[in-house]
């Protein structure tokens, strides 16, 4: 049975991936430290022979027994609001953690994919965003900690690519969403549902006229897997291409919450990028994917899951208390 080693387990994306890998007849085991993530997205796997549950900080040094065959390394702060919360962890775990899973895949000859993301491309100038372009970050922005963590997470891993002969891939996800993202995790997603579901007006950041793409979690996921038995070393752009405009989007989660809250507006963070849309034809052509949901679809399956969330997870919508994993 191959093995798999999942950093970021207990998170949105990790439990998901958790959950392929385990149907696809995988040994999962699972890695997190619960600083984003919560132990409620893999409690159904508890009692599954073939996953097992290691509570560990990934900046420090990971020590697995056995063989192992894949680290996908998915430990990462990921909603702004949490990474400019916690800037020095989502530094740390985008360096350090990285290189602790990188010196592991090469010490058990695994094949390591790792997570990187179209905040790689910044406020892009360029649009829709190639693999091909530079991207144009802002390093001592409030969102360099992430930015340019991811950076160098690329940098370092197509350097133990190019020096160890170590078997790397590579994945820039764009704007995912689905069940199990944390109702407070500030993404404009869980944000607005939780706001529609509480009856309160719905934040939009700046005049919300700019752009995102939204992708559902099955094909993101669905890329993904197919990346990582691809022979693609260099980055790949995952996402869905449909592009709305955030008020636009505002207005179609009114519609279907059929609710009838109203818009206002707020300060737009600083460096929020303007626009945001991949261009997938490198995973069209090497992976033979592209994205099947329809957002409609997808935002309907969403919704359902933030609806079955108990009154209290609902309204208990402060932002978490990261306080017990941030050491002095
Ligand atoms: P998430 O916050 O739900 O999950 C991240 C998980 O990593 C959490 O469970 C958290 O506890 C864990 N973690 C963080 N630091 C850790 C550490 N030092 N040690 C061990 N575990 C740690 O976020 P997500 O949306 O599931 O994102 C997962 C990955 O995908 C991240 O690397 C993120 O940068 C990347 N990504 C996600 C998106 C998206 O739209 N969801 C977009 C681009 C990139
Ligand atoms: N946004 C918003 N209202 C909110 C939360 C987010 O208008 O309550 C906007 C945010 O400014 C950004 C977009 O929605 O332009 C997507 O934000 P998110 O935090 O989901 O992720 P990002 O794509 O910025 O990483």
């Amino acid at each position: 049975m191959k093995k798999v080693l999942i950093t970021g387990a207990a998170g949105f994306l990790g439990s998901h991936l958790c959950d392929k890998f385990l149907l696809e007849g995988f040994y999962v085991i699972g890695m997190d430290n619960f600083i984003t993530g919560t132990a409620k997205n893999i409690q159904h796997l508890r009692d599954n022979n073939n996953f097992e549950f290691i509570e560990h900080d990934v900046t420090e040094h990971i020590t697995i027994d056995g063989k192992l065959d894949y680290v996908l390394h998915f430990a990462s702060p990921a909603s702004p609001i949490d990474y400019l919360k916690i800037p020095i962890q989502t530094l740390k775990v985008g360096s350090l953690g990285t290189h602790n899973c990188l010196g592991l895949a090469k010490a058990k000859k695994a094949r390591l994919l790792i997570a990187s993301t179209s905040e790689v491309y910044g406020d892009p100038l360029v649009h829709p965003q190639t693999e091909d372009y530079y991207g144009n970050v802002n390093a001592i922005g409030p969102r360099g900690v992430y930015d340019e963590a991811k950076r160098f997470q690329e940098s370092i891993t197509m350097a133990y690519h190019r020096f160890h002969g170590l078997e790397t891939r590579i994945v820039r996800i764009f704007n995912t969403y689905g069940p199990r993202m944390r109702l407070n995790d500030g993404r404009v997603i869980p944000t607005f549902m939780g706001q529609a579901l509480r009856d309160e007006d719905l934040t939009v950041f700046g005049d919300g006229s700019q752009t995102r793409s939204f992708c559902y979690v099955d094909d993101q996921i669905d890329g993904i897997f197919k990346l990582l038995f691809s022979d693609y070393v260099y980055p790949v752009n995952i996402g869905n291409p449909h592009e709305i405009s955030i008020k636009d989007f505002a207005e179609e989660i009114i519609k279907l919450t059929r609710t009838d809250q109203k818009i206002i507006f707020k300060d737009l963070p600083v460096n929020d990028p303007l626009q945001r849309k991949p261009d997938i034809s490198l995973a069209k052509r090497i992976l033979n994917w592209e994205p099947k949901i329809h957002r409609e679809e997808g935002m309907k399956k969403t919704f359902e899951y933030f609806k079955s969330l108990t009154r209290e997870e609902l309204y208990k919508s402060e932002h978490r208390d990261f306080s017990k994993h941030i050491k002095a």
